[in-house]
C-alpha cells in the first residue's frame, strides 16, 4: 500500500534495522524500544489490522508467529521468556496501520499492561 510506513520499509524505501527477512515475513528493530529486545514482526502482504485478516491469511499469519518463536529461540531469550503483542485499533494504541506483532524481551514484563 502506497502510503503505509511498513510497506515502505518492506520495499526498502525507508531504512530499518532488519534482523530477519524471507519471502513472506520481515522482522526489524522498533525505532523506540520498550525493552532491551523490541522487534516488529510483519507480513509483507499489507493487512491493516487483525480484524482485516481473511481465511486466506491464516497460513501467512502462522508464519509470522512461527518466525517470532524461532527468533526467540535462536536469539537466546526463549528460556527467560518474552511477550508477543498485537495492538489492534485505537484503544489498544495501534499507530501503524499495517498488522504487526511486537516481540519484547530482556527484562521482566509487567502484567496487566497499561
Ligand atoms: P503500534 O503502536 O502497535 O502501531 O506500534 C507501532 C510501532 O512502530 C511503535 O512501537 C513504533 O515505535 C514503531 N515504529 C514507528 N516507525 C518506525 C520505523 N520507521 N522503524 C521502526 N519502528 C517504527
Ligand atoms: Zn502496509
Amino acid at each position: 500500500m502506497q502510503d503505509c510506513l511498513f510497506c515502505k520499509i518492506i520495499k526498502k524505501e525507508l531504512p530499518a534495522e532488519i534482523v530477519y527477512e524471507d519471502e513472506q515475513v520481515l522482522v526489524f528493530k522498533d525505532i523506540n524500544p520498550m525493552a532491551p529486545v523490541h522487534l516488529l514482526i510483519i507480513p509483507k502482504k499489507h493487512i491493516t489490522t487483525l480484524t482485516d485478516m481473511d481465511e486466506e491469511d491464516t497460513l501467512l499469519m502462522g508464519q509470522v508467529q512461527l518466525t517470532a518463536a524461532r527468533l526467540a529461540v535462536d536469539m537466546g531469550f526463549a528460556d527467560g521468556g518474552f511477550r508477543l503483542v498485537n495492538n489492534c485499533g485505537q484503544d489498544a494504541g495501534q499507530l501503524v496501520m499495517h498488522i504487526h506483532y511486537h516481540l519484547l524481551a530482556g527484562r521482566p514484563l509487567n502484567w496487566p499492561p497499561g
